[in-house]
């Protein structure tokens, strides 16, 4: 990935986590919004059905009393039929007033100030009434020149009337209550307005009621009618400032909404930084096998015949080849090392199994990490492996370096557990570390293959010039075969071979190839 590249990738990081973080703190914010609306139009709803309950309540009543008068049997107007009418409005406690009319809607008598005779209602005329229905009732909204004065509420038949405070409609409605303030009972077959709650603008109230908004969530209005009679409801929110709305606002959505999305952020962080992290994309590189193998010829240094090959991973990282020392100590470290091992055996017996399984002569070395040589894991999997493909087990053969053994204990068991396997065991790097003569004497182990150091002072003045030879010497003593490693001379591998070391290993012979360039190399020698 280049420069660009991953300044492209971490901005649309950032980008990601800034979303990440704040659509859940939106979505609270919506839902909080939208509980609140719940529940205003849940309490709308409440009001609306109370209020229709109290005026469906008032209207029978009155109309009770109506019928009451009908059946005062005295005279109308009489002074009897005056105390049967005072009687009732007593008895109702709706009842402000309650008196006769003759048919020219003449004002005849009132149980508050008697017969017209007294003067007051003298030349009154009750104007055409606001509703009739069809059985007589007929009402008058907001007459005010009754007794009394005050604007009232009058239901009439067959000439006599009962009146009542308007308010009564709606006066179970707590007055603080804010949600109450703007309500309106309204008689539904000629749209008027029948009472309101104070400072309810009537004319808005029948503007809603006439456009009959549907009964959704968020409006801020209901309407709800009576079945039995003429009347409905209709309920709106009062105005809020925005002050009252965050008070109310249900923060618990919101607090849901910013936890969730600080959850989510760091999640998404974490993610993409492991995922962008070194052994995040080594992992990654486990899990989608992206390793490959390079085979490395080792030939014999007499007959310049290839006797097998040492196989080195190479992790294909997009069009780039990363070489093992980028990512091994990594990958030993972060405990991904056996998984890549598992995988370079299986490419090794994808693709030189058959070979291998026709030419039982030539072998492949495979390198081992300390961790691999804690337990017999990889042995238990090597050996049904190899099994399965026919391949003998003396052709698979194991590089193990002194880093290897810091598990002494451990590292020796498994070693001759590979040994009794039938692996060929190597000390790698050998001469590097500073223990090397300690494990020879160990460790019992097959071979020892010098290191690239050593075979690079060969013929040269340096102090370990001659590092090589004793290698070679001492090799013989413990009858152990050599490989040197690293030849890019012709003379370093006449010297090597003049000094005892039987194979070696170097860009003079060849680089690492792929298996099928490494399948030719050997027919090639073969054939030498
Ligand atoms: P090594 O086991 O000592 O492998 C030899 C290294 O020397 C290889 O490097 C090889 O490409 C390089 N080489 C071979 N001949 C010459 C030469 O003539 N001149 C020069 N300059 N270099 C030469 P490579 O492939 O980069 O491997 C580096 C190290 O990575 C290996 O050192 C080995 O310790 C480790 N490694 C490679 N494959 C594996 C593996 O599958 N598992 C584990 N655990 N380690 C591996
Ligand atoms: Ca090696
Ligand atoms: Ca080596």
């Amino acid at each position: 990935m280049n420069k660009l590249q991953r300044g492209a990738l971490a901005a649309l990081l950032i980008v990601i986590v800034v979303i990440a973080a704040l659509a859940p703190a939106g979505i609270g914010f919506l839902f909080a919004q939208r509980s609140q609306r719940h529940d205003e139009a849940e309490r709308l709803n409440t009001v609306a059905k109370a209020a229709l309950y109290r005026a469906e309540d008032v209207t029978r009543r009155l109309s009770g009393a109506l019928g009451e008068i009908g059946k005062v049997s005295a005279a109308p107007c009489s002074p009897p039929y005056l105390k049967e009418l005072r009687r009732i409005a007593l008895t109702h406690e709706q009842v402000r007033d309650a008196g006769a009319y003759d048919h020219d809607g003449r004002w005849q008598c009132s149980s508050l100030l008697g017969a017209v005779s007294a003067g007051v209602l003298d030349g009154l005329t009750l104007p055409p009434p606001d509703w009739r229905s069809r059985d007589g009732v007929m009402a008058w909204y907001g007459l005010s020149r009754l007794p009394g004065g005050k604007s009232s509420l009058v239901m009439g038949r067959n000439g006599f009337y009962v009146a009542a405070d308007p308010s009564l409609y709606i006066d179970t409605l707590d007055a603080n209550d804010d949600v109450a303030s703007g309500v309106a009972i309204i008689n539904t077959e000629v749209s008027r307005v029948i009472a309101t709650t104070p400072a309810t603008d009537a004319n808005a109230i029948l503007a809603v009621y006439r456009t009959a908004p549907p009964a959704r969530d968020c409006s801020p209005y209901v309407v709800r009618r009576s079945v039995s009679m003429p009347l409905a409801v209709v309920v709106s929110a009062p105005h809020q400032t925005l002050h009252q709305r965050l008070r109310t606002l249900p923060w618990g959505w919101l607090l849901g909404g910013v936890v969730a999305g600080l959850v989510l952020a760091s999640w998404a962080a974490f993610f993409f930084v492991r995922r962008l992290s070194p052994r995040g994309q080594l992992s990654d590189a486990v899990r989608r096998h992206q390793f490959i193998v390079a085979y490395q010829p080792i030939v014999d240094l007499a007959t310049r015949r290839c006797v097998g090959a040492e196989a080195l991973v190479r992790w294909k990282y997009h069009d780039r080849i990363v070489r093992p020392d980028h990512f091994i100590p990594l990958a030993e470290h972060r405990g991904l090392i056996q998984a890549i091992t598992d995988q370079v055996l299986d490419t090794i017996l994808l693709e030189l199994g058959d070979f291998l399984k026709r030419y039982p002569e030539y072998y492949v070395s495979v390198n081992l990490s300390a961790q691999d040589l804690t337990t017999r894991r990889f042995l238990d999997v090597l050996g049904p492996a190899i099994a399965q493909q026919g391949v003998r087990a003396q052709q698979i053969r194991i590089e193990a370096t002194e880093r290897s053994f810091l598990d002494a204990d451990a590292a020796k068991e498994v070693i001759s557990a590979f040994r009794e396997a039938g692996h060929a065991v190597y000390l790698d790097d050998f001469g590097t570390g500073y223990s090397s003569l300690s494990h020879l004497q160990n460790f019992r182990i097959d071979g020892l293959k010098i290191d690239k150091s050593f075979v690079d002072t060969v013929g040269q003045d340096a102090a370990s010039s001659s590092v090589a030879s004793h290698i070679i010497d001492m090799a013989a003593t413990l009858d152990v075969q050599v490989i040197a490693e690293g030849i890019e001379h012709e003379e370093q591998a006449a010297y090597l071979q003049a000094r005892g070391a039987q194979y070696g290993q170097g860009w003079l012979f060849s680089a690492p190839l792929s298996a099928a360039e490494f399948i030719r190399y050997a027919g090639r020698t073969r054939g030498a």
